[in-house]
């Protein structure tokens, strides 16, 4: 059914536009003049944008959300003391409270103006390490999980073979682990027939961890699997300093330089963190046309660096965002923090101001444009839909924003989205579309309670 939504203003083409109404079936149909439209849904006071995707999350983890802010007296706490933790949770939920768990990580998305996740999902046995009956049980719970809130959801299913090289298997990941590519690939292949990707509201990607975890062989076959069936590949890389010297000791090379060599990137690949990189390997994954998506609340809160996102996007890589851990899920956060890191290590201002300095890229929201569409188009491109704008024929993915909120009052036309990009609090959002159905209105998901009620059930027994 058409429908046509008329707020304030709407953000189309880089800029705000008003006097516009935005006319809707499941996708974008066009803008016409306000004047002209038939009975629109009024929005007053809000201005409208394209939805966010979140190209990099592990929905579980919001169980472990102010748990692991504290340490061991005497003793170092660092990211590997941090997935100890990490793992102790992840080995007791249950599958239904996996996907209680999932569903208010999801709802909190919605809530901040998401409408799609990339979800690397690699929790695939039971706590015992036992394949359940149906492989692809938990990955199935996640995207119900998702469905249920309303927001869409590539799957990248994650291939897990081994703790790392020359190490000992790790107990604490006997949920993870396909030890060989042919039972992956057999799992995969059954997850792809699934009847909830009927409607396009989730697909499937691969997900091989990291170079530490997926051997080179197993690592190939997989992303040739997924060349060949046109699938996203996403992968953790260049997070820690350990992987880097792992990966050296294993194949006399950093694990982008082996992706690069084995001829393993491409536009499909993501690589996710991209931290501890060379510019020479910078230079590569643009040569090679892949994404980058950069998880800055995690990585903050888990010590991990800074991405060098200035050289990244100067090379024109499109670098995406993910809430990752969900210790904050927040993406325009982490949109404002690519800057920020780069202000606290530079000790200068707007750094990722656009290099050509015409008068239409010097305007006051030129640097939140650039932020903002890491937020969006670059988080569709890595996630592999055509989301992130509000172009005809996108999908009819939105969210509002009350003009009057107090974090964002004041704002004019011109400087709206630097408002919205660096200092917009979450309760602004008002209403999330998807698919031309509205999910949030009024700042309000219909199943809220039920939702948080039943996800503090598990945080008391955890
Ligand atoms: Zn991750």
């Amino acid at each position: 059914m058409q429908q046509a939504w008329l707020p304030d203003l709407i953000y189309v083409d880089g800029h705000f536009r008003s006097d516009v109404a935005l006319v809707c079936d499941q996708t974008v149909l066009r803008l016409e003049p306000a004047g002209e439209t038939r009975n629109p849904i009024v929005l007053k006071n809000r201005a409208l944008l394209p939805g966010l995707v979140n190209a990099h999350s592990h929905a579980f983890q919001r169980v472990i959300r102010g748990r692991t802010e504290h340490r061991s007296p005497h003793s170092r706490d660092s990211f590997w003391t941090w997935r100890e933790q990490m793992y102790a949770a992840a080995n007791r939920l249950t599958p239904e409270e996996i996907y209680a768990a999932s569903r208010m990580a999801f709802l909190e998305m919605a809530l901040s103006g998401i409408t799609a996740v990339g979800e690397f999902h690699y929790l695939h046995h039971a706590p015992d390490g036992a394949p359940y009956s149906d492989p692809n049980m938990l990955e199935r719970e996640v995207i119900r999980a998702a469905r249920d809130v309303g927001i869409r959801i590539a799957l990248l299913r994650v291939a897990y073979a081994r703790a790392g090289f020359e190490k000992e298997s790790d107990p604490q990941q006997i949920r993870f682990i396909e030890a060989s590519p042919d039972t992956y690939l057999k799992n995969l292949e059954q997850l792809l027939r699934a009847p909830e990707l009927k409607d396009g509201a989730a697909w499937i990607g691969v997900a091989p961890h990291s170079v530490r975890a997926v051997p080179l062989d197993y690592l190939k076959t997989i992303i040739e699997f997924a060349n060949t069936h046109r699938l996203v590949v996403h992968m953790h890389v260049a997070e820690q300093p350990a992987e880097i010297e792992a990966c050296f000791k294993e194949y006399e090379r950093s694990p982008l330089a082996l992706l690069d060599t084995e001829g393993l990137l491409s536009a499909r690949f993501t690589a996710v963190h991209g931290i501890y990189v060379t510019r020479e390997e910078i230079r590569a994954v643009a040569r090679r046309q892949a994404n980058v998506c950069a998880c800055p609340t995690t990585e903050r809160n888990l010590g991990d660096g800074t991405i060098p996102v200035d050289a990244y996007l100067n090379a024109g890589v499109p670098v995406s965002l993910g809430t990752d851990s969900q210790i904050q899920i927040d993406l325009l956060e982490d949109a404002r923090e690519l800057e920020y890191h780069l202000r606290l290590n530079q000790n200068a201002r707007n750094v990722l101001a656009p290099s050509d300095e015409t008068e239409k890229n010097a305007d006051e929201s030129a640097v939140a444009r650039r932020l903002f569409s890491c937020a969006t188009t670059s988080g569709a491109l890595s996630i592999g839909f055509d989301g992130g704008s509000l172009e005809p024929g996108a999908p009819a993915d939105f969210f509002t924003v009350d003009l009057d909120d107090p974090s964002i009052a004041g704002a004019s036309p011109e400087n709206l989205l630097a408002n919205v990009v660096f200092s917009l609090s979450r309760t602004a959002v008002r209403d999330v579309v998807v698919g031309g159905r509205r999910i949030v209105a009024d700042g309000r998901h219909a199943q809220q309670e039920g939702i948080v009620t039943s996800f503090c059930q598990i945080q008391s027994r955890l």
